[in-house]
């Protein structure tokens, strides 16, 4: 067995291990990325980027079936699914090989370990049989795994988590989604676009990351005159048929419903992966299937010399705060028991369904302050989304009378993705509604579907008198 000691060993060479490797190398430390691979990252790999390839197809012929509106005539539009599929892997497989670059350079210089990792004392790991390595800091990036829920575990080779499906050689005739979270309501749109017969369930009544009941009673409106989709279904059977996966289940409506399903598409959301990984040989101890306590400014679990970065803390599951949480990881892990706490991004999170939603800043669920105020625009006589035939949907703002901050929204409309940053800075920036509407706004474009927003917000703000205690506060840093 080979021995290595190190300053900072990082468990998981994904986005937030990857980040975290840089922390540790720009503060001149000793490293160690240690990961049994496929390397590559979950986001290259099977996440953000073949998602959104296959999305983009998605829209493609979802576009040339609705430019008969346009007086363009393209109605006999013909998905060809292994070609679809195929780009999807090709265009994939080069985001991975930018990746790789960064892989590859870390083992050039010896400072990666194929293999996976556990502790089996404070400071040392054992990697798989070959290798024995003591560390100064540990830092636990390695991701998540997609959840099955029970019923759904008999069906064998019927289930398809979300990174099977990139893998298909063509399209399945059908598929049964079982979520409606955002990985169920991205894919479950897309392959429905693509010709796919697909029904999407979940329990709970979800749809993506809405929370605002206005919102998410708005959004179900729009994507079930286009899906068949029951967020709240009552779940009754499920099982491997001639043919399929057989479920039966009724719907929100008391429909009772039978149906038979080539595949089974399973994206009902990931738990993160710290089994085995020994942190009760560190004096770590969480209740089984929660996360460890951590602090999210420092990424340092309690005062140990344990630290969590990215999907594994079950916090802020995307990329740009896997990378954020590596970076502020790797400093710290670099110079504990000196560790330094760093401002948080305003909250942003996007759906790339269509319409798209966004969620900015504060909750919904934080608004329940007595001083917040809503502000909220329709798309459906949006100049811009008319001329695009894409109005539909509807922004909702937030915003605290008294001091005029923003303080969040929920989104759903045509290209939220980029209205939702001009929000998420103005709220980092802790622009009051009034400092916002200063802004230019071109004409005509989608940016004045939230200035209309805004105006009603601003309104707002000035009914009713500014009472009770000042919100919470949700600055950058909250
Ligand atoms: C279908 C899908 C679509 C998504 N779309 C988006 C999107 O559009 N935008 C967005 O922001 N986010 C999106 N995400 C989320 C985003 O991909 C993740 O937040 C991000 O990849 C998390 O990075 P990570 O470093 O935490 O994990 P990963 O990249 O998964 O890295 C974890 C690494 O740990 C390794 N590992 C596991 N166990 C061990 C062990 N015991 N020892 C050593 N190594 C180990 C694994 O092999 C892996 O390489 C999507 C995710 C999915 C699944």
């Amino acid at each position: 067995v080979e021995q290595k000691k190190i300053d900072v060993a990082i468990l998981g060479a994904g986005t937030a291990g990857l980040a975290a490797r840089r922390g540790v190398l720009r503060a001149k430390r000793s490293v160690l990325l240690i990961d049994p691979g496929p390397l590559g990252t979950t986001c290259a790999r099977v996440g953000c980027m073949p998602s959104k390839l296959l999305i983009a197809a998605a829209d493609a012929a979802s576009l040339a079936r609705e430019a008969g509106v346009f007086g363009v005539r393209c109605e006999r539009v013909r998905v060809d699914g292994p070609a679809v599929l195929e780009r999807v892997r090709r265009e994939r497989d080069r985001f991975v090989g930018s990746v790789l670059v960064g892989t590859s350079e870390a083992a050039r210089r010896g400072e990666l370990l194929q293999g996976r990792g556990r502790l089996i004392g404070p400071h040392t790991l054992q990697v798989d049989d070959h290798t024995v390595v003591e560390a100064g800091t540990v830092i636990v990036a390695t991701g998540s795994s997609p959840w099955v829920p029970p019923p759904y575990r008999s069906l064998g080779d019927l289930l398809l988590g979300s990174a099977g499906v990139f893998e298909l050689d063509d399209l399945p005739e059908s598929v049964l989604v079982v979520g409606t979270g955002i990985i169920g309501l991205e894919l479950g749109q897309a392959l429905h676009r693509l010709g796919v017969r697909t029904t999407i369930v979940g329990i709970g009544g979800f749809v993506g990351p809405l929370l605002d009941p206005r919102m998410k009673a708005e959004a179900l409106a729009i994507f079930g005159r286009e899906l068949d989709i029951h967020p709240d279904m009552h779940f009754e059977s499920v099982e491997r048929v001639e043919g399929g996966a057989r479920l039966r289940y009724t719907t929100e409506a008391g429909e009772a419903r039978d149906q038979v399903f080539a595949r089974v598409l399973v994206a009902a959301g990931r738990k993160p992966n710290l089994d085995g990984l020994g942190l009760d040989r560190a004096g770590i101890v969480f209740p089984a299937g929660k996360v460890p306590a951590f602090d999210p400014a420092t990424m340092q679990v309690g005062d140990s010399h344990i630290f969590l970065a990215g999907d594994v803390d079950d916090d802020r599951p995307l990329l740009h705060e896997a990378a954020d949480e590596g970076a502020i990881a790797g400093q710290n892990a670099a110079t504990w028991p000196d560790v330094m706490r760093h401002p948080r991004r305003t909250p942003l999170g996007i759906v790339f369904c269509d319409p798209q939603i966004a969620v900015v800043g504060a909750p919904w669920s934080a608004m329940a302050c007595d001083r917040n105020r809503v502000g909220e625009a329709d798309y459906a006589d949006q100049g811009r989304a008319r001329v695009m035939n894409q109005n539909r949907g509807r922004v909702r703002i937030y915003g605290e009378a008294g001091t005029g901050l923003l303080h969040g929204a929920e989104m759903l409309g045509p290209r939220v993705e980029h209205t939702a940053h001009l929000l998420a800075w103005a709220i980092q920036q802790r622009l009051t509604v009034s400092q916002a509407l200063a802004m230019p706004f071109y004409h005509p474009v989608f940016e004045e579907g939230i200035r209309t927003a805004l105006r009603d917000l601003e309104e707002h703000l000035r009914i009713g008198h500014a009472h009770g205690d000042p919100c919470e506060e949700f600055g950058p840093g909250a």
